[in-house]
Parts: C-alpha cells; sequence; structure tokens
C-alpha cells in the first residue's frame, strides 16, 4: 500500500491534468496516476480549436457550457503562464467556415439563423468578404460563414502547464496503471494499480477512450469509443493564416508556436489503433490544397494520429458515479475535449470541494447509460491502445 491522496486522478491527459490542478490548487493532496506519460495521446497532439457554434448537445445543453469553458480557457492561460512561464497560445479569433456546394451554403445559412438567436456573433459572407480577411482563399469556395466567439490552444503546453502548476501545489504525478477500484461500506478507499493500491478518499477517472474499461471496475456502462484522427502539420512559404479555417470533415490554422499550418482531420472507427496512414495524409493534404491552392507549395514536416473518446451518444460522460462515494468520471469529451476539459474540471472540482455545481451538467450524467448491455460496450477492459 503506497503513500495515500485525498485525492487520486487517473488519466494524465487533459481532463485529468486540469482537474488535479484546479483540487490541488484549493489545497487538496492530489496524486495523478498516468500509464504513459501527460499529454502522451490525444491531449497532446490535438488541434486545440474551440468552436462551440457546432458538436454533440449543440444547440442545447452543451452551448453554454462550450462558451463557459472558453472563457475558462482565457483565465486559465494567464494563471498558467504566471505559475509555470510556460506559454500556451490561448488566443481568441474568429473561425470561418467555407462551403463548396449549394448544400453547404444552405446548411451554413440555417445554422447562422440559430446561432444568432442564441447570441452568437455568426455572420454570412461573400467569398470576396472574407478574402477581404484572408485573400489566399480559393476559387472553389461558394460562400464562408464568419463565427465567433472562438479561440485556440496548443493543447500540449496546455496539458504540460496544468501538471507543472499542479506539481507546484503540491500534487504528485505517478507512474501507473490504474486496474481497478477499492470500497468500503459503499466509499471508495483506493485506488488499485497493477503492484499496489494508492488510498484515497476521492477518485476521478479521466482515461480517455481506453474508458470502457471502467465499467467492469465500476459496474456500470461507460460506453466510450475510441475513434481515430490524423493531422498534417505543413511548412509553406508566405505570412501566417489570418484566423482559423473550417470545411465538412476538416480545418486548418497557422499555429504560433511551430508557424507551420495544421490541418485535420480523419474520423475513423478502427479501434485502438493510432497509426498515420499514406491514405490518411492524402486525404488531409488535398482538402487543404482545395481550401487555398497555394498550399500545394507545402511540405509535410509531421502527421500524427490519435483517438478521440467518443460517448455513445457523444456527450461527455461527466459527475458522480452511483454506488461509488467519493468517485467520479471525467470523459468523453470527443472531438470537442480540449475545449470542454476547463468547464469539466471546473464541474468536478465544485463537485468534489463543495458537493455541487452551479454548471448544468445534467445532460452528461454517467447514469444515463445505465440500461445498457455490459459485454457490447467498445473498449471494455482494454488495457493496449
Ligand atoms: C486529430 C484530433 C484533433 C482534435 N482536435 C481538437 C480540437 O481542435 N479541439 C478540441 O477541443 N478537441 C480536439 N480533439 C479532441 C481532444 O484531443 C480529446 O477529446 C481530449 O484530448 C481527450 O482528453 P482526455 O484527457 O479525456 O483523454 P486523453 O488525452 O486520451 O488522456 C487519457 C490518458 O489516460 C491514460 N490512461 C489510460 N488508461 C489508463 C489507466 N488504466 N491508468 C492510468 N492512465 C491511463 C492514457 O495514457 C492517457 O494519457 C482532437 C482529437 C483528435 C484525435
Amino acid at each position: 500500500m503506497s503513500k495515500g491522496a485525498d485525492v487520486v486522478v487517473a488519466g494524465g491527459g487533459a481532463a485529468g491534468c486540469c482537474i488535479a490542478y484546479l483540487l490541488s490548487k484549493a489545497g487538496l493532496q492530489v496524486t495523478l496516476v498516468e500509464r504513459e506519460a501527460v499529454g502522451s495521446h490525444s491531449s497532446g497532439f490535438a488541434f486545440g480549436g474551440m468552436t462551440p457554434q457546432y458538436g454533440p448537445g449543440i444547440p442545447g445543453p452543451m452551448l453554454p457550457l462550450s462558451l463557459t469553458s472558453i472563457d475558462l480557457h482565457q483565465r486559465l492561460a494567464q494563471e498558467l503562464r504566471e505559475a509555470t512561464g510556460i506559454e500556451t497560445h490561448f488566443r481568441r479569433r474568429p473561425t470561418l467556415k467555407l462551403s463548396y456546394t449549394e448544400e453547404e451554403v444552405q446548411a451554413s445559412q440555417r445554422d447562422i439563423v440559430w446561432q444568432r438567436r442564441d447570441g452568437l456573433d455568426v455572420r454570412w459572407m461573400t467569398p470576396d468578404e472574407a478574402r477581404a480577411i484572408e485573400p489566399r482563399i480559393g476559387p472553389a469556395v461558394l460562400g464562408v460563414h464568419y463565427m465567433e466567439p472562438a479561440a485556440s490552444v496548443d493543447s500540449y503546453r496546455y496539458v504540460l502547464a496544468l501538471v507543472q502548476a499542479a506539481e507546484k501545489h503540491g500534487a504528485t504525478v505517478r507512474h501507473g496503471t490504474v486496474i481497478g477500484l477499492r470500497r468500503q461500506g459503499g466509499r471508495v478507499m483506493a485506488v488499485a494499480l497493477e503492484k499496489e493500491e494508492v488510498p484515497c478518499d476521492t477518485a476521478v477517472l479521466c482515461v480517455g477512450p481506453w474508458s470502457g474499461a471502467a465499467s467492469t471496475w465500476l459496474g456500470l456502462p461507460v460506453p466510450i469509443e475510441p475513434v481515430k484522427g490524423q493531422l498534417i502539420r505543413v511548412q509553406v512559404e508566405g505570412p501566417p493564416l489570418a484566423c482559423a479555417f473550417w470545411w465538412a470533415g476538416g480545418y486548418c490554422e497557422s499555429k504560433a508556436a511551430d508557424g507551420l499550418v495544421w490541418t485535420g482531420a480523419t474520423h475513423e472507427h478502427v479501434g485502438f489503433d493510432e497509426v498515420p496512414t499514406p491514405a490518411g495524409r492524402a486525404e488531409l493534404m488535398e482538402r487543404l490544397v482545395r481550401a487555398f491552392p497555394w498550399m500545394a507549395e507545402g511540405r509535410i514536416v509531421r502527421h500524427t494520429a490519435c483517438l478521440r473518446p467518443t460517448s455513445a451518444d457523444g456527450l461527455p460522460v461527466l459527475g458522480p458515479v452511483p454506488g461509488w462515494e467519493g468517485v467520479y468520471v471525467a470523459t468523453g469529451g470527443g472531438a470537442k475535449g480540449v475545449l470542454l476539459s476547463a468547464v469539466m474540471a471546473r464541474a468536478v472540482a465544485d463537485l468534489v470541494l463543495a458537493g455541487r455545481t452551479d454548471l448544468d451538467i445534467a445532460a452528461m450524467s454517467p447514469t444515463r447509460f445505465a440500461s445498457a448491455t455490459m459485454p457490447t460496450i467498445p473498449g471494455a477492459g482494454a488495457q493496449g491502445h
């Protein structure tokens, strides 16, 4: 039995690191258990875009939470810079969504109606109006959906800064694989690793795409599927892109941290396979060149693939676990897990510290899958990639 903690956080991605940071900052003794390295999966390789206009539960319960999360990111960026000296490159900037077909034009124009009604700063632009912002938009574009608020962050630096700041507040980061939980009288008493147990009062499970394993630990379905995404980074002559761009199935932006144009992403249902493929690379480059023909002169300098933790209904799985006093799940951010990590962490910190949160997280309740059949849960029991 190793030295105990107030809270054990399992998983060193964006969700786990942000929770570890907030709880250690509040004075709790936190141990973060990560089986590889912090930020070694999608949290360290994500595009880092924040677009609250789209995603599962939008319009709906995830819109206010996404907007709140952007505000929380802005505050975190400053706090983390002061605490660690790490620049996370959080910045607010517009996102322009490009339409290539009449159907896409109509869909964007319909979305603009509800987005304006919900108070978002969105509008329709002709390609030439958009070229006043970014002159290199290609001729295949029929129209442009201007979207604010929007933002981005360097997700690896974000995770790194969170974990360093947590350590400054006394958190311990340790290597290990969580294999289960122990409880006494309904209350968690330890988190089990492969060779030992870490005693604790509270456990927070943030093991991302591997969260299906928690189904067997908890006796409650946590139906999370890994959805593979590939991303390329392109070196190209010329000034950086003026803002971020989106199109059906993809996006791109010039990143301040490395000066490269990042573009993604594929959506593949291939289990825990994280290997980049020539087909993925070709698809991403083709889409980038359709948006910006001058990118054809670019050189791909990095190609990565990682896994989005995606729930059966697309919404995160967040909150207390019934039947396990002191146990919380925070996962299922899907394609928005970097954006949502800040608000998910805030909610968990509220629940752990005060027993309640003002954030409306009902739609994300872990109990909503309670009637699912346990053996069909993707990823359940998975330990590998
Ligand atoms: C190509 C791509 C682009 C993306 N772009 C964006 C974007 O622009 N904006 C956005 O908001 N989101 C984006 N995402 C989604 C985002 O990256 C994820 O939703 C988010 O990073 C998930 O964070 P997490 O902490 O839940 O999981 P992860 O980052 O996967 O972290 C989970 C951690 O748990 C560890 N672990 C697993 N099992 C155990 C165990 N048993 N014991 C101990 N540790 C364990 C793993 O090693 C891992 O480090 C993108 C994803 C992809 C694939």
